[in-house]
């Protein structure tokens, strides 16, 4: 056996403490190899530095205490191949839980995943606060933009079609939307989904009305107090959050989807020939596909919603600084009267919105 260490002496020669040479031998691993009868002091082998070394170094690996003794019996390279095959799945459990938490972060949960709290829990204080302002323009003959806010949902619609039909698909869209939204991402999206079978059904069945749509864009606040955004078109929704703007939603236009593919720059799309086809709006088809997400609201965190109209005259610059006035109506109306100001080619409309926590 060689010589003989009592438990202070193993302890300065492999460098782990008599605390954890207890644990472990009450383990089974790495048990003393000697006791002296009469004292019931314990002494190690000096052989069992090696597997003292061996021990730790399965420790660091991640291997648990329980499956060491079997590989310091028998153990072989192999079973460490095993360990080293467990170790990449177990990290990449670990990498998909950091993504998963990553995008929790973020806020942004898909809608396939919404972030569910227990009812018990939840706290319906989350309160939107809007200030909304919709004007027709000087080029324009009629404002076919409408706009609908409460503390509960606010919502920014850009009609399209000829006569009438611009107007009363917009706001055919937002008294759908609002009688459908009580308070989930579910009842959202059913409610977009009505708003377009409700515009197709009347589009086809009054010639006058013929070819008619809008766009639609939403912020709605759940019974657990998160907010559901939704759009589809190129209405968007904004989210101000120390001093930062970004923009939650998609264009669904064929400028942006070949900026998003990579064929087109910013710049280029600004000025593109096609920058007013829209790819997905409400109303020309039966069905239509949804865009929708799930954010968790910040104290002082600002959205705006707008049409076209406001950010085809303003560049993003713009909209960042005229959105730091403190006064929500304040700022409405300064990004109003500059839009128009700039040219006002389009309807405008802008409404801001300060979500309370
Ligand atoms: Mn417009």
């Amino acid at each position: 056996m060689g010589s003989l260490m009592s438990i202070g002496e193993f302890s300065a020669g492999s460098g782990l403490s008599p605390s954890r040479l207890r644990k472990y031998a009450s383990a089974g691993v790495l048990v003393p190899a000697a006791v002296d009868s009469a004292s019931g002091y314990r002494y190690y082998s000096g052989e069992q530095l090696v597997q003292a070394k061996l021990v730790e170094a399965l420790r660091a690996a991640g291997v648990p205490l329980a499956a060491i003794p079997p590989l310091l019996m028998a153990g072989s390279a192999q079973d460490l191949d095993r360990w080293a095959r467990d170790l990449e799945v177990d990290a990449l459990r670990r990498r998909e839980a950091l993504t998963r938490a990553r995008e929790l972060l973020d806020n942004t949960i898909a809608s396939s995943g919404p972030l569910h709290l227990p009812p018990e829990s939840r706290t319906t204080m989350t309160k939107l606060m809007p200030v909304s302002r919709s004007e027709t323009g000087p080029v324009r003959e009629q404002n076919q933009d409408d706009v609908t806010a409460s503390e509960r949902l606010v919502a920014v619609a850009d009609g399209m079609g000829g006569g009438a039909g611009g107007c009363i698909a917009s706001s055919l869209a937002l008294s759908v939307l609002d009688a459908a939204f009580i308070g989930s991402l579910a009842e959202m999206e059913a409610g977009v989904r009505a708003a377009n079978r409700a515009i197709n059904e009347r589009a086809n069945s009054t010639e006058t009305l013929e070819g008619m749509g809008t766009t639609l864009c939403a912020v709605g606040v759940t019974s657990g107090g998160e907010l559901v955004i939704t759009s589809v078109g190129d209405s968007r929704v904004y989210l101000l959050r120390h001093g930062e703007l970004r923009q939650l939603t998609q264009d669904h236009s064929v400028t942006a989807e070949m900026v998003r593919k990579g064929e087109l720059t910013a710049d280029e799309a600004a000025d593109h020939p096609h920058r007013h086809v829209l790819t997905r709006v409400l109303g020309p088809g039966p069905v239509v596909e949804v865009d929708s997400s799930m954010h968790l609201p910040h104290e002082g965190d600002r959205l705006m919603l707008c049409t076209d109209g406001l950010f085809n005259e303003l560049s993003d610059h713009d909209l960042q600084s005229l959105l730091q006035e403190p006064d929500a109506a304040v700022a409405v109306d300064r990004l109003v009267d500059q839009a128009l100001a700039a040219g006002g080619k389009d309807n405008v409309t802008v409404a801001v919105v300060d979500v309370s926590l």
